[in-house]
């Protein structure tokens, strides 16, 4: 059994054939997909998947790309969504200096709100990263002590990671694990614990190799989990085990 603790199945391109995604991932052992939320609509959806489907959560937040929508009646609105049993954490939140389509100071205020956010609500977050490390790891750590999250679709490098295992959060790999050039990326999973990752698919974007320029679905979590059983050299129901049961406790799940 795996969880794929990171996908938009709310997201239009599975539109046509949602259920049938669904279906495939089951058959494909991917039992509980948590769908993330990026603006405040796309978070009602995943409520909605959520509320419709065994298996399914959501988590609700405003990405970085859209900090610009953040303000007091959206931080409302997310606070009253949190309210519905499936929601999960608070996601993704973060900063993405790659492409910038909100201006950086935005994006730092949208991020601290949320991060404030989930702090009242108990909730753990999701984490949006993208060539921000240093302002990222700035902004978290006035939280760290008293907050669970996940570095998802990690891209940073070691010391990161080491922040990550010092604190609690857990580092989440997505389909660049397996990309012929991502020897960085192999090297820290390979380094860090089985007891602090996660696996995600970040449908419908990063497939992984084999699928490579298609659009991702959670059934493909198989490819990421045989590769990383792969670089640790154990089998991949260990850590499926593994994986599953870190998902469990950062998410609350059954
Ligand atoms: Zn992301
Ligand atoms: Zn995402």
């Amino acid at each position: 059994m795996l969880v794929d603790t990171h996908a938009h199945l709310q997201w239009a391109s599975f539109d046509k054939d949602r259920e049938k995604v669904i279906s495939r991932a089951r058959k494909a052992g991917v039992e509980h997909i948590v769908n993330i939320g990026f603006d405040l609509e796309g978070s009602r959806k995943a409520v909605e998947l959520a509320e419709k489907y065994n298996g399914l959560y959501a988590t609700v937040g405003i990405h970085p790309h859209n900090a610009n929508q953040l303000n007091q009646n959206v931080l409302d609105e997310l606070r009253k969504l949190s309210e519905n049993p499936k929601v999960v954490a608070i996601g993704e939140i973060g900063l993405d200096y790659y492409r910038n389509f909100s201006p950086r100071e935005s994006q730092k205020k949208a991020f601290e709100y949320q991060l404030f956010l989930a702090e009242e609500l108990k909730l753990p977050v999701v984490i949006h990263n993208r060539e921000a490390q240093t302002d990222s790891l700035k902004i978290l750590s006035k939280f760290e002590r008293k907050m669970e999250g996940i570095m998802h679709c990690f891209s940073g490098n070691i010391e990161m990671a080491e922040w990550c295992v010092k604190s609690n959060f857990f580092i989440s790999f997505a389909g660049p694990v397996t990309f012929p050039n991502s020897h960085e990326l192999r090297r820290i999973a390979k380094w860090t614990d089985l007891n602090k990752i996660l696996l995600e698919t970040d449908s419908p974007w990063l497939a992984p190799q084999n699928k490579r320029g298609k659009r991702n679905e959670p059934a493909f979590l198989l490819f990421i989990a045989k590769k990383i059983a792969e670089i640790k050299g154990i089998f991949v129901d260990e850590l499926a085990e593994a994986t599953t049961e870190n998902a469990r406790e950062v998410f609350q799940l059954p």
